[in-house]
């Protein structure tokens, strides 16, 4: 038994050691090494043991304090009431708990609750004497923290005097200094620029530029103050009833409230506010960690009291972490269409934001030697909203011996062609095109895409397995599939394959457009595909263009040309689109803008308005042969609008055509007209 004690006592005391280490490089140095859920499961394990025995509890526990030390190199200043932390909860029974601990010791049904966002920052109190801004200090360890007044004299949202009939003599208003995201995000590209080191996150930025030698430094960083409390105070002039009345108070003196805040009653409304502002936490402009419920009245406030480091009154609810600890198991390389290799980080399974993650980006070669990023590594991920999970940094104290630097390989890991990289770009790529299967893959799929051909049902499984047991190779080979062929691959019936056979023939019947984008040529979008498509009418003229010629088109500068032109110089490119095309994929030919002048064709430079429904085509394809003839489309008929095309039901704007005297047209003779030159 007494030696069981010693092995937890032994523990316990790593346990500290290791919390102790990470407050430091967290509070003072403003540099944490592990993400905060790493943090909170230690600081947990440390509460279960301490709870289990409480003998072995010592006041030096970080259990039983707040914070971390003071930077040495600000003078101290010793808050009058102490700034404290707050429990916090994750889970729905937890916050069921608390708010059943309160109704129980308030002897009461219901329980009002001023509810608000936990913001991710750095806390701050502010003291004003005779309402003038006197001094500015961190939380510190909750006694004593440093003195930033100079620092946050430069935080324009800080209020440097205050005015009306009710400021108080002495005001102490507690709050949270933070960095929008979007300034986050405008700093770190100034870092790196200037070749400085980048801030993990919004709180951290924030903190290290708050707490700066030179104020000059902070007024550079654009910080954000909210303000959620004051320091009790006896003057009638604040509010002595209710907490939120004292949020509206500050708000009437000018101080930054959140609109999130509101007052809310019984624990079903607490969760109801978490799951709201959870479904916001993307679009706010700054970082939460989660919302803070407080008991509304002040009076109860009291009554409730504190425990060694945290109101009995608040609660902090946490949303899952944005970022989690994990093991790297492998770095391998993915291709894509346009055959960038970029290297992926295969991890051990990981929740991180309530998802499951076993794969992240590290983005290029670069990213990973910038990061020094090696199999084997413990690694921080993150994920935050709908964002492709990325691997941002490694924790080199948990690195074992013998790891490898990462070395990008010189050969594509699935056909083996040379990779390349040409200079100024930041991905290699594989050099194989279209006889790299996993460059096949990709292409397959982009030329079936819903704005490319728009091959219904042909999705990634199917299209792997049909390059895999190499059925098809290249998007030709599509239209030479069978039932047969198709109703043999797995997990598919004959009544599916045929579905993929209708699609298929339906997909035919196109627009230059489409067609051009889907032949996936590198750096031709959409938008450029319509570009070209309009400007040449005929995929002949395209292919045939030179130099000069690409360069006459809208936004076609001289990477896109070379892309254009390299493309058409392959020939088993231009054996594809024969295929293609002798297997009756189709699309109307214009004579396109370069052929057109104003005085060439009557439609070129017209101007028309569609309205109605029109019998045989859809509105996005009257627009489409408009454009390719030169003509625009634009929303309302006016004096010099030149036609207006009716379909049935028509709106106010064919009256208004009626008025003007514009040419009117149905569909037959909107399609005369089209044909008419
Ligand atoms: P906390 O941040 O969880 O909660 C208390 C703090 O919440 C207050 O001091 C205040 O600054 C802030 N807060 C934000 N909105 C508020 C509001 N509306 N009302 C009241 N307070 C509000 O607790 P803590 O003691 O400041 O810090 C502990 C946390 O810090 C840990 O849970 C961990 O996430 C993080 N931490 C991380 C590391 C690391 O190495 N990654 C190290 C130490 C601490």
């Amino acid at each position: 038994m007494r030696h069981a004690l010693e092995d937890i006592q032994k523990q316990l005391a790593a346990l500290r050691e290791q919390i102790k280490r990470y407050d430091y490089q967290y509070y003072v140095l403003d540099t944490p090494t592990v993400p905060d859920a790493e943090y909170d499961r230690l600081f947990r394990k440390l509460q279960r043991i301490e709870q289990e025995y409480p003998q072995l509890i010592t006041p030096e526990s970080p259990t039983q304090r707040v914070g971390g030390a003071s930077l040495k190199v600000f003078a101290q200043i010793t808050h009058d009431t102490p700034m404290l932390s707050l429990a916090n909860a994750f889970e729905t029974d937890e916050i069921e708990a608390f708010d059943r601990r309160i109704r129980e010791s308030l002897q009461v049904n219901a329980v009002e609750y001023a509810v608000e966002p936990k913001f991710d920052g750095l806390a701050v109190s502010l003291r004003y004497e005779n309402g003038v801004f006197k001094t500015g200090a961190t939380r510190g360890d909750g006694h004593k923290g440093e003195d930033i007044t100079l620092n946050l004299r430069t935080v324009k949202a800080i209020p440097l005097s205050l005015s009306g009939d009710s400021v108080p003599e002495l005001l102490e208003v507690r709050g949270e200094v933070l960095m929008l995201k979007a300034d986050f995000v405008r700093l770190n590209q100034q870092c790196l620029e200037k070749g400085e080191k980048q801030f993990a996150n919004p709180r951290n930025a924030a903190a290290g530029s708050l707490r700066q030698l030179d104020s000059a430094i902070t007024a550079q960083r654009h910080l954000m103050f909210f303000a959620y409390g004051v320091a009790p105070n006896s003057d009638a002039r604040v509010p002595q009833d209710t907490h939120s009345a004292v949020l509206a108070y500050l708000g009437k003196l000018h101080f930054p409230v959140a609109q999130e805040c509101t007052v809310v009653s019984g624990c079903a409304a607490l969760i109801n506010y978490y799951r709201r502002i959870g479904e916001r936490r993307e679009q706010l402009p700054y970082d939460i960690d989660g919302v803070v419920y407080k008991v509304n009245t002040l009076a109860l406030q009291t009554k409730l009291g504190f425990v060694s480091r945290a109101p009995r009154f608040a609660l902090a609810h946490k949303y899952p972490a944005q970022e989690a600890l994990t093991h790297l198991l492998d770095i391998q390389i993915q291709v894509g269409r346009t055959g960038a290799l970029t290297p992926v980080a295969r991890l051990e399974p990981v929740s991180v934001g309530g998802v499951t993650v076993t794969n992240a980006t590290l983005h290029n070669a670069d990213e990973v030697i910038r990061k020094d990023v090696r199999v084997h590594d413990t690694v921080v991920v993150r994920r935050a909203g709908d964002v492709i999970p990325e691997v941002v940094s490694v924790v080199m104290d948990q690195r074992p011996k013998n790891t490898q630097p990462f070395i990008m390989p010189q050969h594509c890991p699935v056909c083996g062609a040379k990779a390349v990289r040409i200079q100024g770009e930041a991905v290699s790529r594989c050099t194989g095109g279209l006889f790299c299967p996993a460059q096949r893959k990709q292409a397959i799929l982009h030329f079936a895409s819903r704005r490319a051909l728009d091959i219904e049902g042909l999705g990634e499984k199917l299209v792997e397995q049909l390059v895999d047991h190499a059925i098809v190779k290249t998007p030709a080979d599509l239209y030479q599939l069978g039932i047969l062929a198709l109703a043999n691959l797995e997990r598919m019936a004959e009544k599916s394959a045929g579905n993929i056979l209708t699609a298929l023939e339906k997909s035919k019947q196109t627009t230059l457009t489409r067609f051009i984008y889907a032949l996936g040529i590198r750096n031709v979008g959409e938008a450029t595909a319509k570009d070209l498509a309009r400007y040449f009418g005929s995929l002949d003229r395209l292919m045939d263009a030179d130099i000069d010629s690409l360069l006459q088109v809208t936004d076609v500068g001289p990477v896109v040309a070379q892309s254009i032109l390299d493309f058409f110089a392959e020939s088993h490119n231009k054996e594809v689109i024969e295929r293609l095309r002798a297997s009756g994929v189709c699309w109307e030919e214009v004579p396109g803008e370069a052929n057109l002048r104003p005085d060439t064709h009557f439609i070129a430079g017209k101007s028309f308005v569609l309205t109605g429904t029109l019998p045989n085509m859809t509105r996005d394809e009257a627009r489409e042969h408009i454009e390719m003839h030169g003509g625009k489309v634009i929303g309302s008929v006016s004096g010099k609008t030149d036609y207006v095309v009716v379909g049935e039901n028509p709106g106010s704007k064919h009256e208004k055509a009626v008025r003007f005297g514009v040419k009117l047209l149905d569909e037959d003779q909107f399609k005369a007209l089209l044909q008419s030159f």
